[in-house]
């Protein structure tokens, strides 16, 4: 009665390589039972007892069974041996009770046959990240079992078979059929259990009562249903449905390669023979701080809520959006979250802020000065870039790529802020209502709307307010929500790619101007006299800027870097004296008869050169190539690709005095917030204590009365004063609100 079989799953680590076989409890026991036809005995009734025929233990739960067992067979002489032996086993994920394997008569899907029709489905879907087609998903449909359908619950979707006891069964497609063939149901009837398993169908080959089978359908088939099921489809709404069927997109968490994604893939398949979706993004899951998973039982779970309340719906969604691909999987926790909150959303408010408040100050209305069109440079080039920006945005969610629409969102409103509003400012302090007062207002209120509205769909409740301040309450005729808008219009006409391009070449050189400047150690507060540039040439509007930004006397373009910045490029003879170190002289040589400022930027700046030594062709780059650069004397120095600048670091007498009147200025500046001062208030400035400053400060008095809204400067005054320290020297201010 007792013989061997093979099993290719046994293996020796864990005993003797010859295992028992119950083909009624276990998946790979009943396989080989199949396939060598043994008898699937059931010993085990549905409470875990054994059966009566079970002797000595009937009735006896099987687990509470094993210890008689093992006496029994002791008492009787043939236990070899009886050990603890530690083991996985399956237990209840809610209440942690074994379970045991049991087997039972269940309904069946047939997938198996439909699998090349799965596998045809699958090549029409665009997965994100795209390996998830021939990998994780297509993986799992080449293997694709039958579906295991039914479930023996209480609750749940009433599997819709008869069974009659001649054998006859019937699937039941619709109410109008279950009426037609039920002996007796009332007009409402009511589908759910138990009320529907009352209704009996008379049987059409034997005329006898036919009864529901008891079991409920798998869930999933519920979810997989979804794409027709929500619009009641065939029974109505037939348009609806194919208007939207296939959707477009669909996302949920990567777990759902076999749950919900393959439900929707499998039905539609069956029944429409095509995917229910045509686009699917991935997600990866949630980890903590560490990247660990999160669990109640780590401790290490950070709710959803917690950062709802504390950092709002707008700061979680954009974390996600730009933490990483949306497929990796995300590290989760407050701090990232704030510190994104800080990166983009504070700055989108604050420029909002900003106009808002000088706004009403001039009780500005835009809808008053409808069709005008700026000629200021930095309005057309923050318009230019609106639209670039708003173009990009649509390609990218285009192609799904939500994180780099997000970044393309955050950097525009970052160079918003950092550049167009901190430099245009004083436009919007000019005493009268003049045009390029005008112009200045209408362009940041045309770039907020479209920004705004472009954003809507990421930061839905942010730009809602902000719509509402700026254009509702404004037009009356507006849509009346940010969500309502139409997706803002991209206008080729208004780009000037040349314009973006010298702008942002602008914006690096004074970038590097402030590197050099902190090389020096010389705050940007102290005019220097001059920085020179390794760009070509440069239109003199943005030498203008720079020399504002970088607080410069004058700029001059195409300099010849060596005369002020030492360069020093040599192999790096531990790495280079590895791989080619025969060749060392030969690599000094050439190196030494090549441009060095060239050379030394573009390896300091990640790129990579193959030159010829000997014959022999090298890469160099910044592991193998040591490159040092520096200003000489005098010079302070930044460089980066291409772009080379240079400081001449030399302080004047006369720059020095600037320096201090630059200086005052910041500090009463800062005393005006202190002091909680309106913008627009007047103030009088006092000060005493310094004989050398006294001095500056009658050089520049204009300069300091206009900067400070000032009215007048008095000295040494007996009053109570701050004392402060400018550029090393000590002076006592005090100001007062005119
Ligand atoms: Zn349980
Ligand atoms: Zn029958």
């Amino acid at each position: 009665a007792y013989y061997v079989i093979h099993g290719d799953f046994v293996t020796l680590s864990d005993g003797t390589g010859v295992v028992h076989i119950a083909p009624a409890y276990g998946e790979d026991d009943n396989r080989v039972g199949q396939k060598y036809d043994l008898p699937l005995i059931n010993l085990v009734d549905v409470q875990g007892n054994f059966i009566e025929e079970v002797t000595p233990w009937q009735g006896m739960f099987v687990k509470k069974a094993d210890e008689k067992i093992i006496e029994t067979m002791k008492e009787s002489g043939i236990l070899y041996k009886a050990e603890k032996y530690l083991h996985s086993y399956p237990f209840c994920w809610r209440c942690d009770t074994p379970l045991l394997y049991y087997p039972r008569d269940s309904w069946f899907v047939r997938m198996s046959s439909l699998r090349e029709k799965l596998l045809e489905n699958n090549d029409t879907i665009h997965w994100y990240p795209d390996n998830v087609k021939k990998g994780r998903f297509g993986n799992f449909l080449e293997n694709v079992i039958d579906w295991g359908l039914s479930r023996e619950r209480y609750w749940g979707t009433p599997l819709p078979i008869w069974e009659c006891d001649c054998g006859h069964r019937d699937c039941i497609g619709s109410i109008a059929e279950l009426k037609e063939k039920a002996i007796q149901v009332s007009d409402d009837i009511e589908l759910h259990k138990p009320y529907i398993d009352h209704v009996l169908l008379q049987c059409s080959v034997c005329g006898k009562e036919m009864k529901r089978v008891s079991e409920v359908i798998d869930c999933w088939y519920d979810s997989g249903s979804m794409p027709f099921a929500q619009h009641h489809y065939p029974f109505e709404n037939k348009e609806l449905f194919e208007q939207n069927f296939p959707a477009q997109f669909i996302s949920e968490a990567v777990d759902q390669t076999r749950g919900w994604f393959y439900t929707l893939l499998a039905i539609s398949t069956a029944i429409f023979d095509k995917s229910s979706f045509e686009n699917c993004i991935v997600l990866g899951h949630v980890l903590d701080k560490n990247g660990i998973k999160m669990s109640k039982h780590k401790g290490n779970v950070l709710s959803p809520f917690t950062v709802l309340e504390n950092q709002g719906a707008d700061a979680l969604r954009w974390y996600f959006y730009t933490a990483s691909a949306p497929w990796l999987p995300s590290r989760f926790y407050e701090d990232a979250v704030i510190e994104v909150q800080r990166k983009f959303l504070n700055t989108l408010w604050n420029v909002y802020s900003f106009y808002v408040l000088y706004a009403q100050i001039d009780q500005f209305d835009p809808t008053k000065y409808q069709g005008r069109t700026s000629s200021h440079v930095m309005d057309k080039w923050i318009i230019s870039k609106l639209n670039t920006m708003i173009h990009k945005v649509d390609e990218n969610l285009e192609a799904y790529d939500i994180t780099k629409a997000a970044e393309l969102i955050q950097d525009f409103t970052d160079e918003l802020s950092n550049w167009y509003v901190r430099r245009n400012r004083t436009r919007y302090w000019a005493m009268d209502m003049i045009d390029d007062k005008i112009h200045a207002y209408l362009t940041l209120h045309t770039v907020l709307k479209n920004l705004v509205i472009v954003a809507a769909p990421f930061v839905p409740f942010i730009t809602e307010e902000i719509y509402q301040n700026l254009v509702v309450q404004l037009d009356e005729k507006a849509p009346e929500s940010v969500h309502l808008c139409r997706w803002p219009d991209y206008d080729e006409n208004l780009v000037d790619q040349q314009l973006e391009q010298e702008m942002e070449l602008t914006y690096k050189i004074c970038s590097l101007g402030r590197s050099a400047r902190n090389l020096a150690n010389i705050k940007n507060r102290q005019p220097l006299s001059k920085m020179l540039l390794s760009t070509k040439e440069l239109p003199e509007y943005y030498i203008a800027i720079i020399k504002e930004e970088l607080n410069l006397k004058d700029v001059e373009v195409n300099a010849n870097m060596s005369d002020y910045v030492s360069y020093n490029v040599k192999p790096n003879s531990p790495v280079l004296g590895k791989s080619h170190g025969r060749f060392i002289p030969g690599i000094r040589k050439a190196i030494a008869a090549m441009d060095q400022m060239e050379l030394a930027l573009k390896i300091t700046s990640g790129q990579s050169i193959i030159i010829e030594i000997d014959g022999t062709p090298i890469e160099f780059n910044a592991e193998n190539l040591l490159v040092t650069m520096s200003g000489l004397e005098g010079f302070a120095f930044a460089g980066e690709g291409d772009i080379g600048v240079v400081l001449d670091t030399h302080i004047s007498e006369t720059l020095r005095t600037e320096g201090y009147a630059r200086e005052i200025i910041s500090k009463l500046q800062n005393m005006r917030k202190d002091s909680s001062f309106e913008v627009m208030d007047k103030i009088k400035i006092y000060m005493t204590g310094n004989a050398l400053l006294e001095e500056v400060v009658r050089q520049y008095r204009d300069y300091i009365i206009n900067e400070t809204l000032a009215v007048e400067i008095v000295f040494d005054e007996v009053r109570e004063y701050t004392d402060v320290t400018i550029n090393g020297e000590l002076l006592k201010l005090a100001l007062v609100k005119q």
